[in-house]
């Protein structure tokens, strides 16, 4: 499909070019095809949801009970508090961890596995220019981050969300290599990395959050910290938003 809309918009950018060569329609014209084309580009690299290079799990497949899911860790103090919550309200969540993060901190990986939650795979190193980084990078990423796990905790992670939720050609060819990796985005984003009042973030669940929403949080952050025993109260108190674990939905793939 993206092959074909590239094709199509070479085809009409050669022939605008042909057009505006032969003086019937203005240079500019031209372009159009092409703009359209890059838009499309950076909007399914940016957007994990829009599955155009890559399928990802955004929803759980029925409308039943939110997940929780919390990103960049392990972090050496607000791990440990976030694991202490989930342990006292009886929750479990999934965290995708930064590989570099894991080697710093093996205990909490460990502890995360042991306390019942699902360990995720969030590269080694969550670089800032993931999205361009050529298809073995990004197959060796995974692999590293996938056996440095398997030796912390005796367990391969299955699934799988890329720094950003960027996802793009190149990211489509590596998975090639995993067909058990799930790729997982979300439904709903706090924006917790940047709200520093825990009140607001409780505020934008209680604003947005629906049955089967996917919700990603960062155990990297104060606030989203102290805002997570009002999460999961909130979140309960309603019994079609009431938190799942990761195994409610993850069928293993053949
Ligand atoms: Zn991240």
């Amino acid at each position: 499909m993206i092959k074909v809309a590239l094709l199509g918009g070479f085809f009409l950018f050669i022939a605008g070019l042909c057009l505006s060569i032969l003086g019937l329609i203005p240079l500019i014209i031209a372009f159009i095809p092409v703009l359209i084309i890059i838009s499309l580009l950076i909007y399914g690299s940016a957007f994990i949801c829009s599955q155009m290079f890559v399928p990802a799990v955004c929803q759980l497949p029925r409308p039943e009970g939110t997940l929780l899911t919390f990103d960049d860790g392990p972090h050496p103090i607000y791990t440990p508090k976030i694991l202490a919550i989930l342990r006292e309200k009886n929750v479990k969540a999934v965290f995708f961890l930064i590989g570099r993060h894991a080697k710093q901190h093996p205990e909490l990986v460990k502890q995360i596995q042991q306390e019942g939650h699902t360990i995720g795979n969030h590269s080694m190193i969550h670089r800032w220019y993931y999205g361009f980084l050529p298809a073995w990078c990004l197959t060796q990423d995974v692999l590293q981050f996938n056996a440095l796990i398997s030796e912390i905790t005796g367990k391969e992670p299955t699934l799988f969300r890329p720094p950003y939720g960027v996802t793009n050609p190149p990211l489509a060819k590596a998975l090639k290599c995993f067909p058990r990796l799930h790729v997982v985005g979300w439904t709903l984003r706090t924006r917790d990395t940047v709200i520093r009042n825990p009140q607001r973030i409780v505020q934008v669940i209680r604003k947005r959050a629906k049955p089967g929403n996917i919700i990603l949080l960062h155990d990297r952050c104060a606030a989203t910290t102290e805002a997570l025993p009002k999460v999961i109260d909130y979140l309960r108190a309603d019994a079609s938003l009431r938190p799942v674990a990761a195994d409610f939905f993850i069928l293993e793939k053949p």
